[in-house]
Order: C-alpha cells, then structure tokens, then sequence
C-alpha cells in the first residue's frame, strides 16, 4: 500500500527544510526529498548575511527589509552558535556614487524598519582610526560609516533546521530524487528515487522548494500546472587569503556601482557577488572567470595590499543562482519578494517556492504553511518557530 504523508517536501535547502520544520512543529507527517546533500544548491552559495539589505531600500522593497529585520531579531535569539552580529563599513571616496547624507537617509531608515534596536546604532569612523582598517585605501577617502548587520553560515544554518525538524519527526530521504507526481481529487502521488531505489508515496500536500530547480520540478507534476516566467541570475563569490579584522566592508564596483561586499570567512576573506543572467543547466553552475576577474579587481580597487593577486591565489570561488521574476530591466532592481504559487487557490495539492532570502525562510516556511492549510488535516501543534532553538550540527 502506498505510504500517505501530510506534506512532501523536495529540496534541502534553506526553504525546504524551513518548511520541514514548520510542517512537522505544526504536527503535521513530513518527508523531505534532497537530490543531493543539504544546502548543496544556494543555500551554501550565498553571501552568507542575515539582514534586511540596505540597498533593497534603494529599490524600494521597504515591506522585504522590515520583514527580514524582524527575522534577523528572531534568529539572533533561536541560533546565537549561528547568527552573530557584525560591524559593516561603508566607505566614501570623492568618486563613490552614493554620497554620505544619502547613506545616512538610508542607514536611518533601516533603523526605523527595525525598530530602533540598539543594533541599529549606526556613527562615522574617526579619521585617526582608519589606519586600522584593514589596509583600506585612504587615497581620496572622505567619510566612513559604520553600522551592525548579522552573519551566518548558511550551510551549518540548513543543516541545524534540518536537525530542529527531524527532532519533531520530520525524516529525510538523501539522496532522493523526486521524478514525478500525479495530482489526484484530495493529494499528489510522488514519485522519487532513495538510494537508487525507486519510490512511492502519497502527500496530501507537495510543496516545491527545489530553488533554481523549481521549474524543472513543476513541469513534472501531472496534469500540468501553471509555471511562472523566471530569470536565474547567477552570483559568484571568490575567497582569498588573509582575513579582515574590523567586520565587512561595503564597497562600491568602480566600474558600474553595483554593491560588493568583503568580508571574513573562516580565517579568509570572502569577495561577493555578481549577477549574470544564467541560461544553462543548474546542475552544472561555475563562476566566470569574468566574474572572478570583476571581483579581484574591486577587492584590488579598495585593498591595495591585494595588488599582486593573481587568478591562481584564490583560495575558493563558488556561484549560486537566483531566482527572479522575469521581466525587462536589470536584475538589481527586480523584485526579492518570495512568490508562492498553488496549482488552486483553495485547497492546494502542490505549492512552489519561488525566490526569496535565506535571511526570510522561517516567515516564508510559515507562509508556506498558512497557505497549505485548508488541504492539511488538523493536528496538534508541537511547538512555535519563532522560540525553537537552533545548534550547531557537529
Ligand atoms: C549569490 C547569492 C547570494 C545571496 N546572498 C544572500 C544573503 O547574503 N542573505 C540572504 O538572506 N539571502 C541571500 N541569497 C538568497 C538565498 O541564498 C536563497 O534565497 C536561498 O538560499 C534559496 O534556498 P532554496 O531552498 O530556495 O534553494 P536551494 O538552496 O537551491 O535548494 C534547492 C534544493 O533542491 C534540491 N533539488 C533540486 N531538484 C531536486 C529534485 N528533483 N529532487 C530532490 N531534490 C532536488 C537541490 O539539490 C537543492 O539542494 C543569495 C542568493 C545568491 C544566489
């Protein structure tokens, strides 16, 4: 017989064990699908930043910055091993396009979307201390602002919620390639592969986290659903030698004034990103050697003891994709709003997850869960999110 679960997950990403974890602390029978290992697609490929994304105001996305500030207050209480604050600098040279009263506007914005926290503090670097900032050029230097943003790593973070949702009774299957699934009057049979071996089961719900994947996945549920116009955009970081002392720097791309953030990684430094529109296949995702070369010759621009660096001296470099509505104009300023999108409005028998922000997955897994609720049977909840503890996967 046919194993019936509440909700079928694919993905180990961030989104989809988020969704694992609120499922199953909702009380609800969940099983996850990771083709490969958790937090093997974006969620260990991105910027690594817990915060609301100063330069979203830039565009607008007031309601995506409030949101993830509040996220970023609950994280730093449910996974202090994982989420830690840290100073951000924001440098302004005579050339540096946004000038400080601009940065300044924007800083006290993002601290009224944030509530005024003491965190939000946020004052100049005095000129006798720029010396000790990390060999940060000072040629032309006119200000620098500093202001606190938190960082994880977003691996570790995946795999801790993973952790968090299998203690509430969620299992895992890795690896578990989802194939198919036939959507039936109440539920969607689903089919995968574990181990190799080929399986079956009922999800009376099945939600779709499968990130850049996320397409690939819906066009194999049967009878077809509606699959939105997306943009992958991919974004590479390079990783280099010698770590920065005082926090991240926030820095501008001389060459098109794109946002570039330098910042420690496990005793290096961490150089990132870019956004190149991808066409290929997700499974076979490179950085440029354009995009490694962008972004050595920001770090060079800002950190002249950089100046010697060549391609063979970088310790790492990696991309992830993003996933964008599709649209005309630059991808800078299309929306980072999670799309959530049901095969009926009603009583869903599938959802997909469509963008959104590592900093965002417990408010999106909530979201998603609201949104599943009228086809889910009611059980007795386990426990709340916003208090569940976070560790550290040893
Ligand atoms: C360059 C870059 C930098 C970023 N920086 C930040 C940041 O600093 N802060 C922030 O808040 N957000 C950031 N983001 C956004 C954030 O990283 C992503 O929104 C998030 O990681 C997406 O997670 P996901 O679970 O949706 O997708 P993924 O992490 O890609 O997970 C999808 C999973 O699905 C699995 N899968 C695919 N197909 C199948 C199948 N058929 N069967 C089973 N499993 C399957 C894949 O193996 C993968 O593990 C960044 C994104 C990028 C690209």
């Amino acid at each position: 017989m046919t194993r019936r679960l509440d909700v079928v997950v694919v993905g180990g990403g961030i989104h989809g064990v988020g969704v694992a974890q609120a499922a199953a602390a909702a009380g609800h029978s969940v099983l996850l699908l990771e083709k490969r290992a958790l937090a093997a697609g974006t969620s260990s490929k991105s910027s690594k930043l817990i915060h609301g994304g100063l330069r979203y105001l830039e565009s607008g996305q007031f309601h995506l910055v409030w949101e993830s500030l509040i996220e970023r207050r609950i994280l730093l209480d449910i996974a202090p091993d994982l989420v830690h604050m840290v100073p951000f600098h924001l440098p302004v040279y005579r050339s540096t396009r946004r000038r400080p009263w601009q940065l300044r506007i924007g800083l006290s914005m993002y601290a009224v979307l944030g509530g005024f926290e003491r965190t939000f503090r946020f004052g100049s670097i005095p000129r006798r201390e720029w010396q000790a900032l990390d060999g940060l050029e000072t040629r032309g230097l006119e200000s620098v602002l500093r202001y606190y943003d938190a960082q994880t790593d977003d691996a570790a973070l995946t795999r801790a919620v993973m952790q968090s949702a299998q203690s509430l009774g969620a299992e895992l299957a890795m690896p578990a390639e989802f194939f198919a699934a036939e959507l039936r009057q109440q539920s969607a049979i689903v089919r995968y592969s574990h181990h190799g071996r080929e399986s079956e089961c009922e999800a009376t719900v099945l939600v779709n986290a499968a990130g850049p994947w996320v397409n690939e996945v819906a066009q194999r549920i049967t009878p077809a659903i509606t699959v939105p116009n997306i943009e992958l955009v991919q974004g590479s970081h390079i990783v280099v030698p010698g770590e920065p002392r005082r926090g991240i720097y926030y820095v501008e791309s001389p060459r098109d004034g794109r946002a570039v953030f330098v910042m420690p990684w496990h005793g290096n430094t961490l150089v990132g990103t870019t956004e190149t529109r991808f066409r290929g296949d997700p499974d076979h995702l490179h950085p440029l050697a354009a995009e490694r070369h962008y972004l050595v010759s920001v770090l060079k621009h800002y950190f002249p003891r950089y100046a010697r660096l060549g391609a063979r001296d970088l310790i790492d470099s990696f991309a992830g994709l993003r996933v964008l509505p599709g649209g005309p104009g630059h991808a800078f300023h299309r929306s980072r709003e999670t799309l959530y999108v049901a095969d009926r409005p009603l009583k869903p028998r599938t959802l997909g997850v469509y963008g959104g922000k590592l900093t965002g997955w417990r408010a999106t897994a909530e979201l998603v869960m609201k949104r599943i609720a009228g086809s889910l049977p009611v059980r007795r909840p386990r426990a709340d999110t916003r208090s569940l503890k976070l560790r550290a996967v040893t």
